[in-house]
């Protein structure tokens, strides 16, 4: 039993963003089946549009909108698209300049192979019926030969331009953020866990100041000498901290509201957080001496969760301080 522990950690959240100037104009406009720019002062037209001109930092004086025809200035064959790529099957990530455009926006060219893409070929944007205001309502650019012929004047006819600062629909943005990643917590934090497995919970002592740290460090915070010398400590001590938490948030697997509280160990010299359980949240107090609440024994496992909670001895609150002992 030794070497670093590893576990899958899945961070994932959902979030909503208003977005305003040049975003909102850009998006609010792919929802209309219309992709606009933005003019810069020395008359460049951006796009996608910037509310600053990147070379000058100067506010861009119009939007205007474009047609959705372009050629192809860069490209890369996408052979195995993966779960984070907008296509199935294979695909071009190219990036596509529109007539009358100076700058390229990135999108995929829907080809079945890639001796279809060549650096200059001309391509239109192939759009979605259901739009939402999304750069991925233009469903993919596709080969100007290949779909309906344009009408040529017929986009054009659409042209235009608007001033800055005209107000268009609000447009909200959600993202899905979801990251997944391998933690290895290193050999020190390992050691701990592993004790935690064992019902134990064992912390270091620094071998210049005498301060104990739970869980050890690989080398005392505070003198930097190191390695730190094992001891194991009590599962009781005092709460030195707490919050009562009243607001729910994704993921919630407690009932509200709960109390997560900071708890110094007897014999430690900094507090841990949990959770307090088998106690109203109006009755907690610092101070309080409370004892870990453990897993069932078969349940035991190298993970924080192995103790479920804290709760109170019912000893009265002690005075301050008493349970530190720092030998330094
Ligand atoms: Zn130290």
């Amino acid at each position: 039993m030794n070497g670093a522990l590893r576990a899958p950690h899945v961070v994932a959240f959902s979030y909503r963003r208003s977005v305003g100037g040049a975003d909102r104009r850009f998006l609010s406009g792919l929802a209309e089946a219309e992709i606009w720019g933005s003019r810069a002062a020395d008359g460049r037209v951006l796009v996608p549009p910037l509310d600053h001109d990147p070379e000058t930092g100067a506010t861009t004086e119009e939007f205007v909108r474009l047609g959705e025809v372009g050629v192809v200035r860069a490209w890369t064959w996408m052979a195995e698209p993966g779960p984070e790529h907008p296509r199935e099957r294979a695909f071009a990530y190219a990036l596509v300049e529109l007539d009358d455009a100076d700058t390229a926006l990135l999108h995929v060219v829907d080809v079945d192979n890639e001796s279809e893409m060549s650096t200059g070929m001309r391509v239109r944007a192939d759009w979605r019926s259901v739009r939402v205001g999304s750069i991925l309502d233009i469903r993919a650019f596709v080969p100007l030969t290949a779909v309906r012929p344009v009408s040529g004047t017929g986009r054009r006819a659409g042209r235009g331009t608007i001033p800055r600062g005209e107000a268009s629909v609000s447009v909200e943005v959600v993202a899905d953020i979801h990251l997944e990643y391998m933690y290895e917590p290193g050999l020190v934090a390992s050691a701990f866990l592993r004790s935690i497995a064992e019902r134990r919970i064992t912390g270091g002592r620094c071998s210049s100041c005498g301060g104990v740290y739970v869980p050890a460090r690989s080398r005392c915070p505070a003198c930097r000498v190191g390695p730190m010398a094992e001891v194991e400590l009590d599962d009781r001590g005092v709460i030195t901290s707490y919050t009562v938490v009243h607001v729910p948030f994704d993921g919630m697997t407690l009932e509200l509201p709960f109390v997560s509280a900071w708890v110094r160990l007897d014999g430690a010299d900094v507090s841990i957080p949990h959770l307090l359980g088998e106690v109203p949240p109006e009755e907690v107090r610092v101070g309080q001496r409370v004892e870990a609440v453990w897993m069932p024994n078969d349940e035991l496992a190298p993970t924080w969760e192995s103790i479920r909670y804290f709760r109170p001895t019912g000893s009265a609150p002690e005075p301050e301080d008493t349970a530190a002992t720092c030998d330094g």
